[in-house]
């Protein structure tokens, strides 16, 4: 048997965004679409219908056009669904833009997305995006036209500006969405998806868990990545759903507080997450039993973690998902009714009109059992990287086939198993790291001779971020000194949070870095094994 599987093929939905909502909203005006907690807000579908009619002309009030690139650099909150709807109707394309981004980050997106307006919060407990957004800005020439604060007068001056705009002309399958991830090049990379590529994926994730418009999601991951903007707001919209918002960032009370009291039927998370609130100490004081299903998706779920999302959360129907930005995003998804081993030791069966292989090294595909790279082919696949031809067609062959860059093997069962990355990104609970573009910055220290980054194993986010620093001849500089450097200037989870400075690599003949050496060296010496385990396991 070769580990090739096609899901089960049925219509997909021939609608653009703004066509699956003007239809929900018709249809569910009077039932709850989105309630955002944090910020005291319980609308109705006719009620985010008005917020998003006003954004539109807003939009295009301010000079808003279809083709041009609108930025959101927000955390979880209700504009973020408006501004994602509304640029959709009209015609424009949304950015999303990592609310950990810092100016480094924040300037290479705003120059390579070309984005003429950006939607930013002037500042929460994190970080005063204004001035992040003043440094990035600052002696360069970019595109940008439009910085507006949300939550201040001049969002309610766009609003109170507004023109209307005229009737949506978009194409299912014209792009709507620029999500950034990043590449083998280590710079992120503006992944284009479509209506067509959206609207359907957040259509069979759905229906995977079996939802309806009863159903009710509580929702803690990002809205800035797919998971939250595909397979929450989006997917909710599809189906009519009602969307909660507990918080603007992760914050595991706030989610079980939301669960408890809202009754959500479905939540989310990456693993990390669910332990966090399984491990509150107050866990045991929230009501759960509502929930019937739910996704773990985003890095591998422990086997006891799911075990005790399903007994102890009483999330019977927890599924687990796998994808990546690149296929809109999710590629597998193990069913509800699936039995638990499938559950806990697979990332479930190829998902509806998706085609999924598990290639070898010279490209052909392997037979079921063996490991090899897993590619998919489908209506999900991206369109392709921005302004990045080279990037896509490495990505993407000729006969449509996406290479994912992860390990997997398939079981004879038609389940696949994700076994490790090809590519080398680190996953520091749930957020993507990607070692070169870290590289390329350490690299820009006038003391650094060389440095190399890498994930080591940790029991609590599955890795943390270490690099090996080679100085230049007779410098010196304190871990402290160096960490002090990307502060402000890369995002906090991107900062290594160990550094080595050592004389030289282990290398192959061939020169390049055996970082799998740094790795087992670093395990040993800082006596990791034990995170190392429960990592493979
Ligand atoms: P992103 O593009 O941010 O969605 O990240 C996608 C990457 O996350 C994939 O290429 C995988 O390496 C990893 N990933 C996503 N879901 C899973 C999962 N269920 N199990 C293991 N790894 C996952």
């Amino acid at each position: 048997m070769q580990s090739y599987a096609a899901g089960q093929s049925i219509t997909l939905l021939e609608k653009t965004i703004g066509q699956a909502f003007d239809e929900t909203v018709a249809k569910h005006a009077h039932k709850e679409a989105v309630v955002s907690r944090h910020q005291g807000l319980r609308l109705t579908y006719a009620d985010l219908g008005a917020g998003v009619a006003e954004t539109a002309a807003g939009l295009w009030g301010l000079g808003v056009r279809p083709g041009d690139r609108v930025g959101m650099w927000a955390s979880n909150c209700i504009e973020w669904i408006y501004l994602q709807v509304a640029t959709a109707k009209i015609g424009a394309v949304l950015v999303n833009v990592n609310p950990a981004y810092r100016a480094n980050d924040l300037a290479y997106i705003l120059e390579r997305s070309g984005m003429k307006a950006i939607f930013l919060y002037e500042q929460d407990a994190r970080a005063h995006y204004g001035e992040v957004l003043a440094a990035a800005r600052k002696g360069r020439a970019l595109p940008l036209e439009h910085a507006v604060l949300l939550g201040t007068d001049q969002w309610r001056a766009m609003i109170a500006a507004g023109v209307r705009p005229p009737d949506e002309s978009a194409g299912v399958h014209d792009v709507v969405n620029i999500q950034y991830t990043s590449g083998t090049t280590g710079k992120p990379k503006g992944v284009l998806l479509t209506h067509h590529n959206l609207v359907n994926n957040a259509y069979l994730v759905g229906r995977g868990l079996k939802w309806t418009d009863a159903d009710k999601l509580c929702l803690p991951v990002p809205l800035y990545h797919c998971f939250g903007c595909v397979m929450g707001s989006l997917q909710a919209i599809v189906y009519g759903a009602a969307l909660v918002l507990p918080s603007a960032q992760f914050d595991p009370l706030a989610a079980l507080q939301a669960v408890d009291e809202e009754r959500c039927t479905t939540i989310y998370g990456v693993p990390t997450m669910f332990i966090a609130e399984l491990d509150h100490p107050d866990y045991a004081q929230y009501e759960t039993s509502s929930l019937r299903t739910g996704i773990m998706a985003g890095a591998p779920c422990p086997v006891e973690l799911m075990k005790r999302v399903v007994d102890e959360m009483h999330c019977t129907e927890m599924t687990i998902a796998y994808g990546q930005t690149e296929a809109s995003p999710v590629i597998t998804q193990s069913s509800t009714d699936d039995p638990l081993e499938v559950r806990v030791a697979t990332v479930g069966a190829a998902m509806p009109c998706t085609e999924v292989k598990v290639a070898g090294p010279s490209g052909g595909v392997v037979d079921a059992g063996v490991q090899g790279e897993l590619l998919t082919r489908g209506y999900l696949v991206m369109k392709g990287y921005d302004n990045d031809a080279a990037g896509t067609a490495a990505a993407v062959d000729a006969a449509g086939w996406l290479r994912t860059g992860d390990l997997a093997v398939m079981r004879e069962d038609g389940n696949f198993r994700i076994t490790g990355r090809a590519k080398e990104m680190i996953i520091r609970g749930g957020e993507n790291i990607y070692p070169r573009e870290i590289e390329e910055f350490l690299h820009e220290h006038p003391k650094v001779a060389d440095v190399y980054v890498l994930g080591v194993p940790d029991e609590r986010l599955g890795e943390r971020v270490l690099a090996w620093v080679k100085l230049r001849d007779g410098e010196s500089l304190a871990e402290n000194e160096l960490k002090d450097f990307c502060r402000g200037q890369i995002a906090h989870f991107k900062i290594p949070e160990f550094i080595r400075f050592v004389d030289e690599f282990p290398m192959t003949v061939t020169g390049k870095a055996q970082k799998f050496v740094m790795r087992q060296r670093e395990i040993e010496l800082r006596g990791l094994e034990y995170a190392q385990r429960i990592q493979t396991a």
